[in-house]
């Protein structure tokens, strides 16, 4: 491959690197030797010559993202094996087992977790959506959908690139099939049945990363009035009504995530007119807005799973307070006995911050409140043990009581 260019540290500005961390920020490097362009690939040395890693330079605070910290002959080969990591993973966690299968979506690359910074695939029962957060790697994007077909054979159906959404608005992209087509499909989670429509839904299609937690729901709510805000595509609204939940509410701002959420409801009720379906409703409306008007005692259980209230670690501030204000709003209205899920994706807001918001809320509302277990992503959306960034889902279920 053609040569790359070397980027020099500073002297004391080793330690991360060769601990493995696969972020290298720009007040780290000494020098540039050559000339290095957003998305051109990098070899990091020490002051004196010492190979420390390969990555992708950006020209932003973090400067370099570390693919290898060994010497990269051949980067389709290195891009190559790390899918098929990210694949033998996978098929050990055993989502690959065919023909039938009780879950047949997850989560096949995980960005740092997979030591493949910068990219998340994620698999629908057959076709994969590409999402390249670096020019570097959506450079390579044909290269990786050879590398899917390597691994998938005729199991893949279509490989979708969306990663205009999230590419910097410079580099010029468009969402499209980059092999194969494909309509919106069924998917299933555990058993349950999802409709997932990748090309006008939010990020991938669906939110693989709270699966466990919706099964784990489920063990909670048997004959419970449940509240679900920001339902999305209602994935917990289905794991709370197929467990037996006398009332189902879903809350989400967006119209089209709620015609989602009936659909799914609809497609997991054996028939439209069964208690089932009838136990359910659903509100295009704020959760802020909704909680207000709400009563207290009106839910057993509340799920909060809001969006990413901080993307950068400046709003990270203004994101606590809005978990501790929705949080304490839950706790005023649960009833006392009553359980909440409560949920932070934030990359920023660590596990110890979230906690912290959280017990804030607690203190405001004046409720006592135990923690019945953390909750946090599942197997197929690891972390590298030296990337703790990479935990970015944290959850709690809490049992709340009156003072
Ligand atoms: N729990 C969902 C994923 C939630 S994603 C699942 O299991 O699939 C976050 C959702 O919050 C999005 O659907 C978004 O439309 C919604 N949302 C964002 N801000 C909101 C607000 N203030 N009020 C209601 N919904 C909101």
């Amino acid at each position: 491959m053609a040569k790359m260019a070397k980027i020099i540290l500073r002297k004391n500005k080793t330690d991360a690197v060769k601990r493995f961390h696969p972020w290298i920020f720009s007040g780290a490097i000494k020098a540039i030797a050559d000339e290095v362009e957003e998305g051109d690939w990098v070899e990091v040395y020490s002051e004196t010559g010492e190979y420390l890693a390969t990555g992708f330079y950006n020209s932003s605070n973090i400067a370099v993202k570390v693919l290898s910290f060994q010497p990269v002959p051949d980067l389709q080969a290195l891009l190559l094996h790390k899918l098929q990591a990210a694949y033998d993973l996978r098929q050990r966690l055993g989502f690959l087992r065919h023909p039938e299968q009780l879950t047949n979506c997850y989560r096949l690359v995980n960005a740092e977790g997979d030591g493949l910074p910068g990219l998340i695939i994620d698999w629908y029962d057959g076709v994969a959506v590409m999402q390249c957060y670096a020019i570097a790697l959506y450079q390579q994007r044909e290269w990786l959908t050879d590398c899917l077909r390597k691994l998938y054979g005729d199991q893949l159906i279509a490989v979708y690139d969306k990663s205009a959404a999230v590419l910097p608005k410079s580099v010029p992209s468009e969402n499209q099939y980059l092999w194969g087509q494909a309509e919106p499909r069924q998917v299933l989670e555990y058993g349950q049945r999802f409709f997932v429509d990748w090309e006008t839904g939010q990020k991938t299609g669906f939110f693989l990363d709270q699966r466990e937690n919706r099964a784990l729901l489920g063990r909670y709510v048997q004959d419970q009035r449940v509240l679900n805000t920001f339902c999305y595509s209602g994935g917990f609204s289905v794991f709370a009504v197929q467990a037996g939940a006398s009332l189902v509410h879903s809350v989400d701002s967006s119209s089209r995530a709620i015609e989602w959420t009936h659909q799914n409801i609809a497609l997991n009720s054996p028939t439209p007119n069964l208690p089932s379906t009838n136990q359910h409703e659903a509100f295009t409306e704020d959760v802020f807005d909704f909680l207000k008007r709400s009563q207290p005692q009106d839910y057993d259980v509340i799920v909060l799973d809001p969006p990413a209230f901080a993307k950068s670690l400046s709003a990270r501030h203004s994101a606590m307070m809005a978990y501790k204000r929705l949080n304490r709003m839950a706790f005023e209205k649960v009833r006392s006995n009553g359980l909440i899920f409560t949920f932070s994706c934030s990359q920023v807001v660590g596990p110890d911050n979230f906690k912290g918001a959280v017990t804030a809320g607690a203190i405001e509302a004046g409720r006592s409140v135990q923690v019945l277990a953390t909750m946090t992503q599942p197997a197929d959306h690891p972390v590298s043990l030296y990337h703790p960034e990479g935990l970015y889902l944290k959850g709690l279920i809490l049992r709340v009581l009156d003072a």
